[in-house]
C-alpha cells in the first residue's frame, strides 16, 4: 500500500512547468540557461493595473470574496464578452477562478462521470488530459498534422464522436502550435456538434489577444451550439498577468452554479486583490495590449526566419499565441558521438545540456516529432538561443 492515492499517482507532472523549475535551478546554479519553455510574456503588468492592486489594498480589499467573483468584476467579463465578442452574458453565466486552469479544471470536474469521453484535437495544452484523468473520463485524441496547420476536419470530429462523447477541449489561438481557426473552420465544426445534442464544448480562448491575423472568432458565436459551449478566458496572457492568477468561465448558469459549489469547497474565492487588478485590466484601454501584440508578431517573425535557416527543421507559420511547435523527426536517430537522439525529449535534453537552452518535448502536447519554444522573450535572447540552437543541431551526424 502506498501513501499517496492511485488518483495522484497516476497524474503526471506539468512538463512545462517540470522544464521551467529545471530551467530555473540550473541558472540559480549559474548556468547560463536561456528559458524558452514555459509560455509566459516577460513583459510587466502594465500600470494601471498594478495601480488599482495597490489602491485595492488601500481599500482593504482583504476580506473573502464571493466564491463566484466580485459582481463589478462578473459585469466587466459580460461587458466584454459584447463588446469584443459579441456574446450575450449576464452575471449568473460568469465565474471567476484562480486562473484559467481551475476554470477548466472546475468545468470538467462539473460535467464529466467515470468513463465518459472527451474528445482532444492533438497537439494540445498539457493540462487537458491530466484534469480529464482525474475526472476519470477518458481522452480521445483526434490527430492534426502539420500540413493541415495543426487543425483538424469536420471529417475527423465526427469519426472520433460516439455515444460517449460528453466534451469536446481546444484552444485557439492554440498552445502548442499558434494555429488559429479562422470563422468558417469554426462553423464547420459548430455544425457537426449542432447533431450531436449531448456534447459540450469546452473553447479555451486564453490566447485570444495574441492573434496576427485579424479579430477574435469564438465558438460560441454559432446560435446553433451556443448553450452547450463554455468559454474559457483569463488575463495571464492578454495582460501579462501569469502570477495574478485570475481566469474565467461563461457558461449556461447551470454549469456556472455547479462550478461554484465544487469552487466554494476547494479554494473559494479568487483573490480579491488579484480580482480589483483584473477589472482594471478588463475595463482599461487595451495599448498595453496592443504594444505587447506587436512584440509578439515581431519576435514570431523572427523565429520561424531563423528556424528556417537551420537544416531539417519544418515549421508551419502559427498566427497566434506566441509559441513555436517545429518537426524536429530529421534529427531522429543522429548523434554527435556521445548521445543518440532517440526521440524529442532527448533532443531537449541535449539542447538543454549542450547549450542550455530550454524546450519542451511535442510528447508533452500529444506530438512526438515536435518540440515547443515559447517566444515570449527579447528579441536578443531569442537570437542567442537560435544561434546556439543551430550550433548544437549541426554537431548531429
Ligand atoms: N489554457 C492554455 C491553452 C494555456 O496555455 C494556459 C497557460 N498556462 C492556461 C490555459 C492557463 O492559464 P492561467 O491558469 O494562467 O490563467
Ligand atoms: N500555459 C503555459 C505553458 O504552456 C504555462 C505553464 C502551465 O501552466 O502549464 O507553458
Amino acid at each position: 500500500m502506498t501513501t499517496i492515492s492511485e488518483r495522484i499517482c497516476k497524474l503526471s507532472e506539468s512538463e512545462t512547468l517540470a522544464m521551467a523549475n529545471l530551467s530555473r535551478k540550473l541558472k540559480s546554479q549559474g548556468f547560463d540557461v536561456i528559458n524558452l519553455s514555459i509560455g509566459e510574456p516577460d513583459f510587466n503588468t502594465p500600470d494601471h493595473i498594478k495601480q488599482a492592486a495597490k489602491a485595492a489594498i488601500d481599500q482593504n480589499f482583504s476580506f473573502y470574496p464571493p466564491v463566484c467573483g466580485f459582481p463589478d468584476l462578473r459585469e466587466a467579463i459580460c461587458q466584454k464578452f459584447k463588446r469584443e465578442n459579441n456574446l450575450d452574458f449576464k452575471q449568473e453565466n460568469i465565474i471567476v477562478s484562480t486562473g484559467a486552469k481551475q476554470s477548466i479544471a472546475n468545468a470538467v470536474l462539473s460535467l464529466l462521470d467515470p468513463g465518459d469521453e472527451v474528445i482532444i484535437p492533438a497537439p494540445y495544452w498539457v493540462s487537458y488530459k491530466e484534469i480529464i484523468k482525474l475526472a476519470e473520463a477518458k481522452p480521445i485524441y483526434i490527430t492534426a498534422s502539420i500540413e493541415n496547420d495543426f487543425k483538424i476536419t469536420p471529417a475527423q470530429l465526427e469519426k472520433a464522436i460516439t455515444p460517449k462523447t460528453k466534451l469536446f477541449i481546444f484552444s485557439s489561438p492554440c498552445n502548442p502550435t499558434g494555429s488559429v481557426y479562422s470563422k468558417n473552420e469554426l462553423k464547420a465544426l459548430a455544425d457537426v456538434f449542432a447533431v450531436h445534442e449531448k456534447i459540450y464544448v469546452l473553447s479555451d480562448e486564453i490566447y485570444e489577444h495574441i492573434n496576427f491575423v485579424g479579430s477574435h472568432e469564438s465558438i460560441a458565436q454559432f446560435e446553433n451550439i451556443r448553450k452547450r459551449v463554455i468559454v474559457v478566458n483569463g488575463v495571464s496572457k492578454s495582460f501579462a498577468m501569469t502570477g495574478w492568477r485570475i481566469g474565467y468561465m461563461a457558461a449556461s448558469s447551470e454549469i456556472v452554479d455547479a462550478c461554484n459549489k465544487l469552487q466554494g469547497q476547494v479554494t473559494s474565492g479568487a483573490c480579491a486583490i488579484a480580482q480589483k487588478a483584473s477589472l482594471a485590466a478588463l475595463t482599461g484601454d487595451l495599448s498595453s495590449v496592443k504594444t505587447m501584440l506587436k512584440s509578439f508578431h515581431e519576435r514570431r517573425d523572427l523565429v520561424i526566419k531563423l528556424l528556417n535557416e537551420i537544416q531539417g527543421i519544418k515549421t508551419n507559420v502559427p498566427n497566434g499565441a506566441f509559441y513555436v511547435f517545429p518537426d524536429v523527426t530529421y534529427y531522429f536517430g543522429k548523434t554527435d558521438g556521445k548521445v543518440v537522439i532517440k526521440g524529442a525529449p532527448e533532443l531537449c535534453d541535449y539542447l538543454l545540456n549542450k547549450v542550455y537552452v530550454a524546450v519542451v518535448p511535442g510528447n508533452a502536447f500529444g506530438d512526438p516529432n515536435c518540440i515547443r519554444f515559447s517566444y515570449a522573450t527579447s528579441n536578443k535572447l531569442l537570437i542567442e538561443a537560435m544561434r546556439r540552437i543551430k550550433a548544437a543541431l549541426a554537431e548531429l551526424r
